[in-house]
């Protein structure tokens, strides 16, 4: 059966982890994965997450039961409040639920499923660049066809805004357009607050519908109302919408899988057919998700005081990313690396393109060994004060060779 199959292209960003976890030079750094890592550079597992995970297996009242089909609605509704806060009219209105799904990725998938099955979306569109498994997902989720909307001008190293908008404006009126909800993974520049106002203007007059992929709340800039803003807003201006929140990188819960697809719609009369829908794709699909990670999220979220201790975490590490920042900028500026170096700071969230080129980006592994995704991404999760200079010093060579 077997025999004829050739072998697939790898996914980028694993194949890295792999060479750089075999590789025995003793400076080597890892920027590809998008994980946070400590001043130490270690994984971080949240103080607050640990207590919470501790009580649970203490809770002689939970058992491994199947949760139903469409999740903990515990946890989903404590998601849903957390992205459209308490007082949106959404929630007020009973015009919001939420669909506990299996991280960002699932929540994405069952969304885009959804779209395509039941209301025959075709065309997606995805920003150039994007999250590249976008694509991949929306594609397997039985859409046509993916169309770029430009976003990245290598020139200014900013937001190519002129060019989405026309692009935006040039869709076919249905299409479905992917919007990063906050901090644009790889880039890590958002539209301003006026430029969201002009992006929804495009979505109202193109009819087109907004897939927002919050995977980044509270993580970014350790304030969740305003790494929120672009999904409340559009909240706020009566929109219909998709949100697929993903718990991963707030909560440290990569492995845990918890995630929340956020439907957002005009009429509550209709939410009982989109769930009834909902129920057959996720059932066809894993049949229901796993609990933990979901009770983990939901209990934080529900106890005022574990909640404040989940606040600082999320200052923490967003200050820590931030820090590195701009201590990557200053080391770049010192060396005198030829280019301009303020995006870096400029930038929000975990990533930030670097503007290597690819050949370059090659050099920087094989003669440097700092890993980093061919596009000239980098995590800054994987800097801390212990390599950010080498890094800056391996950039600085590396262009200058
Ligand atoms: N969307 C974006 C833009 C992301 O960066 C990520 C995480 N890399 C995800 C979605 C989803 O990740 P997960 O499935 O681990 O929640």
């Amino acid at each position: 059966w077997f025999s004829e199959i050739e072998l697939g292209p790898p996914v980028e960003v694993f194949a890295l982890i792999k060479a750089y976890n075999e590789d025995n030079f003793e400076q080597k750094v890892n920027l590809s994965v998008g994980a946070y890592r400590t001043a130490e550079g270690k994984p971080w597992l949240l103080p607050v997450v640990k207590e919470a995970s501790i009580k649970l297996v203490n809770d002689a009242t939970l058992n491994k039961e199947y949760l139903p089909i469409l999740g903990l609605e515990s946890f989903s509704n404590a998601a849903t409040n957390l992205l459209l806060g308490v007082d949106s009219p959404a929630i007020i209105e009973k015009r919001a639920f939420g669909v506990h799904s299996l991280s960002g990725t699932g929540s994405l998938r069952v969304g885009a499923e959804f779209l395509a099955r039941v209301l025959g979306k075709k065309i997606f569109y995805y920003s150039k660049p994007t999250w590249e498994n976008h694509i991949l997902l929306f594609k397997n989720a039985g859409f046509e066809e993916g169309r770029e909307y430009r976003y990245w001008d290598n020139n200014t190293r900013s937001l190519d805004f002129d060019g989405m908008i026309q692009d935006l404006r040039n869709a076919p009126t249905g299409s479905v357009i992917i919007l990063h909800a906050v901090a644009h993974n790889p880039t890590g520049i958002d539209p301003t607050v006026e430029q969201w106002d002009q992006i929804a203007n495009v979505v109202k007059e193109r009819r087109l519908f907004p897939f927002f992929d919050c995977a980044y709340q509270g993580f970014a800039s350790g304030d969740v109302a305003k790494d929120a803003y672009s999904v409340r807003r559009f909240a706020s201006l009566g929109f219909e919408f998709f949100c697929a929140q993903s718990f991963a990188k707030n909560f440290g819960l990569y492995n845990e899988r918890v995630g929340n697809l956020t439907v957002v719609v005009n009429n509550p009369s209709v939410i009982p057919a989109i769930k009834s829908h909902l129920t057959i794709i996720v059932r066809g699909m894993y049949s229901n998700p796993p609990a933990h990670g979901a009770r983990i999220v939901e209990a934080v979220l529900r106890d005022p005081v574990m909640y404040e201790k989940w606040q600082d975490h999320i200052k923490t590490m967003s200050s820590r990313i931030i820090e590195m920042r701009k201590e990557l900028r200053r080391s770049l500026e010192h060396l005198g690396t030829p280019g301009e170096w303020n995006h870096l700071t400029e930038h929000i969230g975990m990533f930030s393109y670097t503007g290597l080129t690819e050949s370059q980006v090659e050099r920087m592994i094989r003669n440097h060994h700092v890993y980093m995704l061919r596009s000239g991404r980098i995590s800054m999760a994987g800097l801390n004060p212990s390599n950010v200079y080498y890094v800056a010093k391996s950039i600085h060579e590396t262009i200058l060779a």
